[in-house]
């Protein structure tokens, strides 16, 4: 996600609702502490090496996760559930703002359950739903849609269900000013729908287990009328007419954390283009809105470029933006989620340079995020440390900043955060995303830089990646890794810059 704005007036009253959430969520926590098990190993997902071509049918364990309960977000997610695929079959009605289809959810038994419970949103009636083909009654408990399900541990099952109404976000549990709207799938004034659900909100379109440790590979379709679009994340695999619409098929075949899902609906022009090695790019600007941004997108091949030099190859086959009606950017895997009132009529001017770091930013995370994920979200300055570096070092790399211009601005910036929102290894529920997990994190990577020098730091950040490909990430094997490749003992400053109550 992009750094969180600075803006003083929204954030006091928000702060004070999502306390309360917060403690409720708490409140209701499930409790499933399955055995870690079976694993992914690198590259069992890893369908798709080169870029270009259509993505092939990912293998029976590609989706493969070992789900943990959440530590800051209990409420959201269920461990004892694996789902290795999300088969989404969708329609989006502007006129009537309403989602209608079928979600077919291929899910792994992490122990003995009798239930199959999942995050969904009970702005939807659900017409059906079935467990290996059985029909069953579905009821609802707090966020979650519940069947009953009986499965021994690691057994497999498909669970379908059918759903139709119109969808309804969540809070924000945070103090960031953009997201008045709060998280997940929500309708524009003219019928356009579009989403943004980190650190939750794919329950808003689909049931999901709606937590970053368990990952799983997609397929989307999306039915709309003729002269609209629906853009996903993952490759666009085809566009087929019929007399119900134009149906657009989405498929992710590296594994996704739902929070780095997407979905776009709206009149869209396509533009494509081609980076590092022949990767393929698409940009999909609201039509008549966004032209003035294609400068900015156009930048894409060498931002990626200049990631590939610092970072290793960029890890999916193949990248692209979709413009929404936001006020934020979001890294969605292979398809970054951008607001286009970002730019224009809030905390910044219309400025090309801006549109361009963040960029940079969000296709930072492809790496840093999206490829290496936290296993929970107390890992999320995994994700903001590294982008947040990648962008200073970008922006001093094109000379825009200095070196010292970035520590005075993430230093003043920790201290601000660090006292209100948590150290970033602890950060507090109801401050999620703010600048505590971006700037300690981007200065102790700073340090760590500095005290290994150019060569040992890029080497470290490029292996880091390569390693853990497809993987879910912590503290722990961060820091093990970090020694392990430079030789040296970084566990205390590591943890200095994480867990301290004042800015180190
Ligand atoms: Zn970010």
């Amino acid at each position: 996600m992009r750094e969180p704005p600075t803006v003083a007036g929204v954030t006091l009253v928000r702060r004070a609702i999502h306390a309360a959430i917060a403690v409720a969520v708490i409140a209701a926590s499930a409790g499933c502490t399955p055995v870690p098990q079976l694993a992914r190993t690198p590259g069992t997902a890893k369908t798709s090496a080169a870029p270009g071509g259509l993505p092939g049918e990912p293998g029976p364990d590609a989706g493969l996760s070992m789900p943990v309960a959440d530590p800051l977000y209990p409420n959201y997610g269920n461990p004892c559930l694996d789902v290795l695929r999300y088969q989404l079959n969708l329609a989006w009605s502007p006129q009537q703002r309403e989602l209608s289809g079928t979600a077919s959810l291929t899910i792994r038994a992490t122990k003995a359950v009798n239930e199959i419970s999942l995050d969904f949103s009970d702005a939807y009636t659900v017409d059906s739903a079935t467990v290996g083909g059985a029909s069953v009654r579905s009821s609802r408990r707090g966020n979650d849609v519940v069947v009953p399900a009986t499965l021994a541990r690691d057994a497999r099952t498909t669970f379908v269900l059918t759903y139709h109404g119109t969808p309804r976000p969540v809070p924000m549990p945070s103090g960031r000013g953009d997201f008045p709207e709060g998280l997940g799938l929500r309708t524009a004034p003219g019928g356009e729908a579009w989403t943004m659900q980190e650190p939750y909100g794919a329950l808003t379109w689909y049931p999901a287990n709606d937590q970053p440790s368990d990952e799983a590979i997609y397929d989307i379709s999306v039915t709309v009328p003729k002269g609209w679009a629906a853009v996903a994340h993952g490759q666009l695999v085809g566009v087929e007419s019929s007399e119900a619409g134009d149906t657009y098929r989405w498929r992710a075949v590296d594994p996704v954390a739902s929070y780095l899902a997407t979905l776009a609906v709206g009149q869209y022009t396509k533009l494509t283009d081609s980076g590092p090695r022949g990767l393929p790019i698409t940009y999909w600007l609201r039509t008549g809105k966004d032209d003035y941004v294609e400068p900015a997108l156009r930048k894409t091949p060498a931002l990626l470029a200049w990631l590939e030099e610092r970072f290793g190859p960029y890890p999916f086959p193949t990248a692209g933006v979709v413009l929404v009606d936001s006020l934020s950017a979001m890294e969605t895997q292979q398809m970054v989620t951008y607001g286009a009132r970002l730019g224009t009529q809030y905390d910044f001017p219309a400025d090309l340079d801006l549109v361009e770091e963040i960029l940079l930013h969000e296709f930072a995370h492809q790496w840093f995020g999206d490829s290496v994920t936290p296993k929970d979200w107390r890992g999320m300055w995994l994700n903001e440390g590294f982008a947040m570096y990648a962008q200073w070092l970008w922006s001093v790399d094109k000379g825009r900043n200095t070196d010292a211009g970035w520590v005075s601005r993430a230093r003043k910036s920790d201290a601000e955060s660090r006292p209100v929102a948590g150290p970033p290894g602890n950060p507090h529920p109801d401050h999620f995303g703010e600048h505590n997990v971006y700037m300690g994190p981007a200065l102790m990577l700073h340090e760590i830089h500095r005290a290994v020098g150019d060569a040992a730091f890029f080497a470290m950040a490029r292996d880091w990646v390569q390693t853990q490909r497809n993987q879910q990430v912590d503290r722990a094997g961060f820091i093990a890794f970090v020694n392990r490749h430079t030789g040296r003992d970084f566990t205390a400053l590591i943890n200095r810059w994480l867990d301290s109550p004042t800015t180190p």
